[in-house]
């Protein structure tokens, strides 16, 4: 086979124009929590068999980079309920510096305690961890069995090894919508900076998503009664839009697909742990990266990452509505968040 990271691979650009440089690895579908929001209560995953083997994961992930790629987040599931995640991060580690910008991370923070200081040795500097309630009774009810405790554990030992630390939280109608404040206050307390998101269409959950769905434009009207909050122009290529809590080194970032479309600048591509390449979140096309390498080594997965390229949509098309089925029938769990 040959070397993934050859630089012969030239960068990828989709048919939109928008080059790609973000990759979204989701290392597992499992997770050791069940957030309302995100999965039902008994769910079915993947045989093990099916998975991409952490190899091919690796070999993947370096013709990415070798094609312009300059960061990678882990996430799934839990990606550090995958036993040999570790071994994966230490291994893309090495290519920090060397075409790859930066390695991260979403978690949930379960694990954390144990591997923060495996992922600081390996490079990663920054994690997001998500955490939708700072109350442990509403922290259990959200996740349906976590632990808050566990958590908060796990966000300092992450600090304490020196990762720096984002707080994504979903807004969710009736259930933490009245603590969105005192998250921030939280975070602005504990200089972790914090991104608020819309809940989204993705996959089939126990509950209608309308009854949850809370638009960020009347949380931030809110939360600007409380915090002096001033525009930030920071980009990250992705969703997120900015703001700043003025005197603080706390940024507030806000995810609202539902409310707000920023498909333009998009610089992103999703490959699952079956080795499925998602070219967007809302939209079901995709590639088969993992059969690509199988049967036909790198050159077979440079024609199939070029297909995927073609196929790009132009923005996806969430909608919330009473009763309606959800946009893609996967999971966040299964493209990765
Ligand atoms: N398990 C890890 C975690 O929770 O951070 C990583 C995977 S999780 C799918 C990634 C992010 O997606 C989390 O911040 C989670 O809150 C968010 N998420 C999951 N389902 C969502 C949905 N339907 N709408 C919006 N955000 C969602
Ligand atoms: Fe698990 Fe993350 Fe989904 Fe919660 S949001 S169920 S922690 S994958």
């Amino acid at each position: 086979m040959a070397n993934p990271t050859e630089p012969t691979a030239s960068p990828m650009i989709d048919r939109h124009g928008r080059t790609i440089s973000y990759l979204r690895i989701s290392v597992t579908d499992r997770c050791d929590l069940r957030c309302r929001y995100c999965m039902a209560e008994q769910m079915t995953f993947l045989p093990r068999s099916a998975l991409l083997k952490l190899e091919e994961i690796a070999i993947i992930a370096e013709r990415f980079i070798a094609r312009g790629v300059r960061k990678i987040r882990l996430s799934g599931g839990e990606p550090l309920v995958r036993r040999d995640v570790g071994e994966l991060v230490h291994r893309l580690g090495r290519h920090l510096g060397a075409g790859l910008d930066e390695l991260t991370m979403t978690t949930n923070g379960t694990r954390l305690a144990q591997y923060s200081g495996e992922l600081a040795a390996s490079g990663v500097r920054r994690i997001n961890v998500s955490l939708d309630s700072l109350d442990a009774d509403r922290f259990r009810h959200i996740t349906r069995h976590g632990d808050l405790a566990q958590v908060l554990g796990g966000i300092a030992a992450a600090r304490a090894a020196g990762l720096a630390v984002k707080i994504n939280t979903v807004a969710l109608k009736g259930l933490n919508e009245d603590e969105l404040g005192a998250m921030l206050g939280w975070c602005v307390a504990e200089g972790h900076d914090l991104t608020l998101i819309e809940t989204m269409p993705l996959g089939a959950i126990d509950e209608d998503r309308v009854d949850r769905f809370l638009p960020l434009t009347t949380v931030v009207d809110q939360l600007r009664v409380d915090f002096p909050l001033v525009r930030d122009d920071h980009r990250t290529g992705g969703p997120a839009r900015y703001w700043r809590v003025e005197g603080t080194a706390t940024r507030l970032g806000l995810i609202s697909p539902m409310t707000a479309n920023f498909c333009d600048g998009c610089n992103r591509v999703r490959l699952t742990t079956e080795g499925k390449l998602y070219l967007c979140l809302g939209h079901d096309e995709q590639v088969d990266l993992k059969a690509a390498l199988r049967n036909g080594g790198i050159a077979a997965l440079d024609a199939s990452i070029d297909q995927a390229l073609t196929l790009k949509p132009a923005r996806h098309d969430f909608q919330i509505a009473a009763g309606a089925a959800p946009a893609v029938r996967r999971h966040m769990s299964v493209t990765g968040g």
